[in-house]
Order: structure tokens, then sequence, then C-alpha cells
């Protein structure tokens, strides 16, 4: 049992946290903390959280576990509000979709790594944002990744581990650099795609007409362009380094299908064609089936 819980940023991650807590029956208190006090009402209202604070370092006061739930280019100003105002026993973790930025800015903002934070990332989320779009089930068998460091201490990582737990969700753990090189690969790769795909499209000629027959294809591949800008602003600068390593290994691949294309090359095509129907079908039958996005 957690007796108080503080979640600064109570978006749809972090809303969506302490409402599959509320229904765990698994806090006795869950304060927010944000800079809008009408959203932070609102989340009181719709019952997510029980009080706020404006002042981050008077929400951090007496609780057990605070989770930083903010965007990523948020993450160093909430750990500077908040340091010197921490109890010793406190647990800190962070739901950031890049690692090694949180644990940099947390580094900068603390002078070192505090032993309590276990930086944190649950691979769950859609494309929508704000205390509105968050719902109890979001984590329910859903992966969560932490990435504590060789000095975070034990227990700490074991009171992340079973707070994520009584949401549903599985719970991992690995490297900082690893997380953030799969990462790139498997979600902001993805994202800069969609995202280019939709842009390049709605600013050619045709673009009404692609528009109008965009059939299920093109609807499937282009739903996370509907996500947050400024977050995956965010997340694209914050592991800026991973991916523009697998941006140069995609970027090589796509420019040798266009050469094969361009030299009606059939059996290079039909071999990148029948390698990646049967990875995704290998990869389809290893994972729950689901229409959520996973930063
Ligand atoms: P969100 O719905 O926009 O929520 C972000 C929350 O942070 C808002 O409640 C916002 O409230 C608050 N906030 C922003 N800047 C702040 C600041 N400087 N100080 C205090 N509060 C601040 O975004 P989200 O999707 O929940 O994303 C939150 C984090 O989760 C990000 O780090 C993201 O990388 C990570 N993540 C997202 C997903 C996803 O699919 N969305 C998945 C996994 C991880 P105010 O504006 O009132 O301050």
């Amino acid at each position: 049992m957690i007796n108080r819980l503080c979640i600064i940023g109570v978006g749809l991650i972090g809303g969506s946290l302490a409402r599959a807590l509320k229904q765990a029956n698994a806090c006795n208190e869950i304060v927010g903390c944000g800079r809008d006090q009408a959203e932070l009402e609102k989340a009181c209202d719709l019952g997510v959280i029980d009080r706020f604070e404006l002042d981050v370092a008077h929400a951090v006061a007496g609780a057990d576990i605070v989770v930083v739930a903010v965007p990523v280019s948020a993450m160093a100003s909430v750990f500077s509000a908040m340091a010197g105002h921490l109890a010793d026993n406190t647990v800190l973790t962070d739901v950031g979709s890049s690692k090694g930025s949180v644990v940099i800015a947390a580094q900068q903002a603390f002078g070192e790594v505090p032993a309590n934070l276990v930086p944190g990332h649950p691979i769950a989320g859609t494309e929508k944002n704000g205390v509105d779009a968050s719902f109890a089930e979001l984590y329910q068998g859903r992966r969560v990744i932490l990435t504590p460091l060789s000095d975070t201490r034990p227990e700490a990582i074991k009171t992340v581990r079973n707070m994520w737990q009584q949401t549903g969700a599985h719970v991992e753990e690995m490297g900082v650099q690893h997380h953030d090189e799969v990462l790139a690969a498997t979600s902001h790769l993805p994202h800069v795609l969609a995202y280019t795909l939709v842009d390049s499209l709605a600013q050619g000629e045709v673009q009404a007409e692609i528009f109008r027959y965009a059939a299920g294809g093109f609807t499937d591949f282009t739903r996370i362009a509907s996500s947050d800008p400024a977050m995956w602003h965010d997340i694209c600068l914050a592991n800026r380094e991973a991916l523009l390593k697998v941006l140069e290994t995609f970027s090589g691949d796509l420019a040798k299908l266009t050469e094969a294309i361009n030299n009606a090359d059939s059996e290079y095509l039909m071999r990148v064609f029948k390698h990646a129907k049967a990875a995704r079908e290998h990869f389809a039958e290893s994972t729950v089936p689901n229409n959520q996005s996973s930063n």
C-alpha cells in the first residue's frame, strides 16, 4: 500500500497511472501537480487525484513515491524545483520516453543521480493527451521498462516495480542506453516516418485526392501522426543520437529499395517484401493485439 503518491503532470500517462492505482486500491492519497489549475481541478472532479498543489516543492512533501509524468523537455525544471525538498526515503521515478536525457537532467538538478531515482518508461499510450484521455486500463498487460543505474537502491527499484505491477503491467529492466536504442527503432522512428509521410503527401499537388481515397492501410500506418507534436518534438531531440543512427540505417535501406524499383529488380523487391512479411507475422503471433501506441 502506498500511503501518499505524488504525480507531477496529471495528463494521459500520469492520470492513467493514478486511475489504475485507485482502481487497485493501492494508494491512500494521490496528490497531483501541474501548472494549469483548471486542469488539476478537473482531475480532482474526475476522481483521478485527491488533491493538488501548483508548487512542486509543496507537492512532493511527505510523499512515499513521486512520479514525474511531464514532457521530457520539462524534466530538468521539475527536478530542480524538487531538489532539497524530497525526504530521504521518498522514491522518485519518471515515465519519460527517453531515458538518457532524464538521467542527465537529474544529475544536473540534484548534483548527482539520486540513489532513490528509478527511471522508468511505460510502453503504453495513445495519440491523445491530457487528463481527459486517461483511463485505468492503459497499462493492463503492457510492458513497463525500468532503467536503474548501478547504484540505484534495490528497495527503490522494488517499490517502483510493485507500483507498476498493481496497474496490471509487466515490469522489465534494461540499461539506459539500450532502452534508448531499442525505443529509437521501435517507437521513435515509426513516429518520425508517419509524420513525414503525412506531411509530404499533404504538400503534394494531389493531396485532396490522396486523402479522399485514403484506404485502411494509409489510416493504419499514419494514425500515430495524430500524436502530440510538442511531445514528439521533445522526444526526437532528447533521443537524438540513437534516433539519428536508426534513421541513417533506414534511409540507406529506402535508397536501396528505390534503386531496385528504378532497375525493376524483382528479385530484390521480392526478397525484402517476403522477409518483412515473415518477420511481421512472427512478431504479430508473439504479441497481444491492440491499437494503442507504444511510446
Ligand atoms: P500529457 O497528457 O500532455 O501530460 C503532460 C502533463 O505534464 C500535463 O498534465 C501538463 O500539465 C504537465 N506539465 C507539462 N509541463 C509541466 C511542467 N513544466 N511542470 C509541471 N507539469 C507540467 O502528456 P503524456 O502523454 O501524459 O506524456 C507525459 C510523459 O510521458 C512524457 O515524458 C512522455 O514522453 C511520456 N510517455 C508518453 C506516452 C504517450 O503515448 N503519450 C507513452 C509513454 C511515455 P500542465 O500543462 O497543467 O502543466
